[in-house]
């Protein structure tokens, strides 16, 4: 059946957020394809999700290399989306892969050499079926190969033409201004970096977030509902059959269902509930209360919960007792204090 994207979708403005200093705004909820677009997922169930996000206004769809499983074949999945539905629609769109973790045998697949990075990049957009990504990553810093190689290859992806932006993703503050500074150099400054960010780790509030401020860089954090543990798919203590956490290939594993977690999602729930949000939604709204967070990087296994998980943007406002509530539940009482504030939106 032929798809023709709803014509609301960019009905709201204000959903979109400047990258950093760049020229590019993202949605403030983008949608990533880790999970449940793999050749073992059922592809109408992918691409009703990926429709209904593009229908909603979500125009960044974030991939890698090795997602799946097996490894590559959710890039597959998408360049079947994009050619059935949504090629009139490329220029609308921002899409986005990775190299840095192991995808094929032998000493070129993994890690950050020129050879790897490259290499790959051509297998993506041929999975893709692209002639260029909007944003490439390095998908994790290499500390064998001198940084100045793995940069001079992202760089390199942009001259070509083969990516139009380049990313960074769980590089460390200090790794991500080295990084940044040589790619300034190379005429290819880094656009993003992708961090791993949710109530349950909040390392990037320490000093993450400022080195990308200075730097003009866009944060878009991955895994904000924690695999799904920051919503109401294991509150009632039990994990149901279709759930991450009961997937074989699944990277969430049982045993990260504690007492103790349970314990506070369910504080947190009481939260979201005076604030009339289920617990997804206030925990996005909380992603990206900062506004040097530019958008929060969710997944999704139906179409319902990526409805659910954007009508968190009709409230992104807490007051100070709210946010002091969720630091209580979270114990933050360790962390500098500053960084916890929200900032003012621009
Ligand atoms: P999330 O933390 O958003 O978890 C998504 C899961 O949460 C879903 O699969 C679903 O679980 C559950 N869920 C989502 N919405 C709802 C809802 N409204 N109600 C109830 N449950 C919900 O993100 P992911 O871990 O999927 O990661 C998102 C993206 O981040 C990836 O696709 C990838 O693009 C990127 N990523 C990047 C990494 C990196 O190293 N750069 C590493 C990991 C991820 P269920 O399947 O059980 O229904």
């Amino acid at each position: 059946m032929y798809y023709y994207p709803a014509s609301t979708r960019y009905a709201t403005p204000s959903i979109y957020r400047r990258c950093g200093r760049s020229g590019i705004h993202l949605p403030m909820l983008s949608l990533g394809l880790w999970h449940n677009f793999g050749g073992v997922d059922t592809f109408e169930t992918g691409r009703a999700i990926v429709r209904k996000a593009f229908d909603l206004g979500i125009t960044h769809f974030d991939l890698a290399n090795n997602y799946g499983p097996p490894p590559g074949s959710a890039e597959e999945t998408f360049g079947k989306i994009l050619k059935a539905d949504l090629s009139a629609h490329r220029d609308e769109l921002i899409v986005s892969t990775k190299a840095g973790y192991l995808m094929w045998e032998g000493p070129y697949g993994d890690w950050g050499s020129r050879k790897y990075l490259l290499a790959s990049l051509d297998q993506s957009l041929k999975r893709l079926g692209l002639d260029y990504v909007d944003i490439f990553y390095h998908h994790r810093m290499d500390p064998q190969t001198p940084i100045e190689e793995s940069m001079g290859a992202l760089a390199h992806a942009v001259r070509s033409g083969k990516a139009l932006y380049v990313g960074l993703s769980n590089y460390t503050p200090k790794e991500t201004s080295i990084a940044a500074k040589i790619l300034r150099d190379l005429g290819a400054p880094a656009l993003i970096h992708q961090p791993n960010y949710n109530m349950f780790n909040r390392w990037i509030e320490l000093e993450l977030l400022a080195v990308l401020e200075d730097e003009g860089m866009g944060c878009i954090p991955f895994s904000p509902l924690a695999q799904g543990l920051l919503t109401n798919r294991y509150l009632a203590g039990n994990i149901p059959n279709d759930a991450r956490a009961a997937k074989a290939h699944g990277f969430l594993k049982a045993d990260r269902i504690t007492p103790e977690l349970l314990a506070k999602t369910k504080k947190l729930n009481a939260i979201a509930a005076q604030r009339g949000q289920s617990l997804a939604q206030m925990t996005l709204a909380w992603t990206v209360r900062d506004p040097r967070v530019t958008t929060a990087l969710i997944g999704a296994s139906k179409v319902a919960q990526l409805e659910e998980s954007f009508a968190a943007l009709q409230n992104l406002d807490f007051t100070p007792d709210e946010l002091a509530q969720i630091d209580a539940v979270l114990r933050v009482d360790s962390m500098k204090k500053d960084t916890l504030k929200p900032k003012k939106r621009r």
